[in-house]
């Protein structure tokens, strides 16, 4: 047995997407590779911290490590064991280091796998600014958007072959015998899949996080002029889901336009892709959610992220219906491993979201405080220190200084 579970601790349960959480539940956590170790340890110190002074004695987390990534392959010679997935498979929780993928050979990338495996289909990011970062725009503070990324369709489904396989040879023998369709013989293939099921899921889950949190805008972000049977299905099956289960809660744009009131209810529109990239930069203040497929979500996300300044500075969220993977945006930053100067706050902030998925908003709230307080008062790591000319904390000092704050 590789893991010894915590016997004093609970698993977290999950009723139609509603998450009941134990005042003792077992999360796992996985340390990740190049710098991840470092930040890891230092958020679950954090967020132990804000735990035990938002409820004393009276919840706490057990943590629960395992094994992915480069520490699983040097154990038990494999990157993603067997072990690992039984326990992601019964906790379903997971806080998550960054873990290396390498590009276009390799092993696959086992925060997919995990992704896949939880089914975890909505990729949360928010990307709103902390006041003292240094920002490309001239009004950071109006950046305050969620993004809601499909995580389990379109392009990144994986279903793709090199262009001399035998698979992407039958491909494209059957585009030009069934379909009529000319193509090259050195063609690579990867097929655009998207789904009614899977955009209507992700658009609930956005709707109803505007409803509870009272966002004030749902955008849906699309190529559905160009790909109509994807990206344009996408944004029809969204309004239409919307329309339908949550018409008392919504007013579209187009209905705005024709002169109803809006009666302070969500706003929902859409916009073409690559309009939103300069749309975000021009007028941020007019984006709030965002729920697109995959593969722009993708994008879209770092280029939010960049709008604040440093993307080491965000935390993302990975929901399913029954768990939640939490993570910082960024990567591995190898050569940054090991020195104690990586900012860890993008998995912290992960970790507040982690909180307040779980409804334990008063711990989440101190984090959030935190965060912000040191940031005021320049007690930084070096990727932002260097801007505001001060002197950088190492990584282990600025979590000492959050547990401080707190
Ligand atoms: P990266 O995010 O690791 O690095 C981009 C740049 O930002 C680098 O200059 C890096 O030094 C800096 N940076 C990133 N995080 C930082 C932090 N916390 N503090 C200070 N500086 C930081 O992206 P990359 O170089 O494209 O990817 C490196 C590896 O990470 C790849 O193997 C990639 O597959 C993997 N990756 C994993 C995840 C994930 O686990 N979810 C996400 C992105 C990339």
């Amino acid at each position: 047995m590789l893991y010894k579970e915590p016997e004093d601790g609970e698993k977290i349960k999950f009723d139609k997407g509603k998450w009941i959480v134990p005042n003792k539940p077992v999360i796992l956590y996985i340390e990740g590779d190049g710098i991840g170790p470092e930040i890891t340890n230092a958020a679950i110190k954090v967020i132990n911290k804000a735990v035990e002074r938002a409820y004393g004695s009276s919840r706490e987390i057990k943590w629960l490590e395992v094994y992915a990534g480069e520490k699983a392959e040097k154990l038990v010679n494999d990157r993603f064991p067997k072990e690992t997935q039984e326990m992601l498979l019964k906790y379903r929780v997971v806080l998550k280091g960054p873990l290396e993928t390498p590009i276009g050979k390799g092993w696959k990338s086992v925060n997919v796998a995990i992704r896949l495996m939880l089914d975890l289909y909505a990729n949360i990011r928010p990307v709103k600014y902390i006041e003292g970062l240094e920002s490309p725009l001239k009004h950071p503070e109006k950046v305050d958007m969620i993004i809601f990324r499909e995580n389990t369709d379109d392009l990144y489904r994986g279903i793709e072959y090199p262009f001399n396989s035998e698979e992407a040879k039958k491909i494209r023998d059957f585009l030009r015998k069934e379909l009529k369709v000319e193509i090259e013989d050195d063609t690579g293939i990867g097929i655009k899949v998207m789904s009614k099921y899977k955009t209507q899921r992700i658009t609930r889950l956005a709707i109803q996080y505007a409803i509870e949190h009272k966002r004030k805008k749902v955008t849906i972000m699309h190529k559905g002029n160009v790909m109509k049977y994807t990206e344009g299905a996408f944004r029809e099956w969204a309004y239409e889901v919307a329309l339908k289960e949550y018409r008392d809660f919504i007013v579209t744009e187009e209905e705005i336009n024709q002169g109803k009131p809006d009666q302070g209810k969500i706003i929902l529109n859409d916009r073409i892709a690559d309009n939103m990239f300069q749309q975000i930069i021009i007028r941020p203040e007019e984006y709030d959610i965002i729920l697109a497929p995959n593969v722009n979500g993708d994008y879209i996300s770092d280029a939010a992220g960049a709008l604040i300044g440093n993307i080491g500075m965000l935390g993302g969220a990975n929901i399913g219906d029954e768990g939640g993977m939490f993570e910082a945006i960024h990567g591995t930053a190898p050569k940054y491993a090991g020195k104690n100067v990586a900012n860890p706050t993008g998995i912290i902030k992960a970790g507040e979201l982690m909180l307040r998925w779980m409804g334990w908003n008063e711990a989440a709230d101190l984090i959030e405080k935190a965060i912000n307080m040191a940031i005021r008062d320049k007690k930084v790591t070096q990727d932002i220190a260097r801007f505001m000319g001060v002197k950088a904390l190492g990584t282990k000092e600025y979590a000492d200084e959050l547990i401080k704050i707190m």
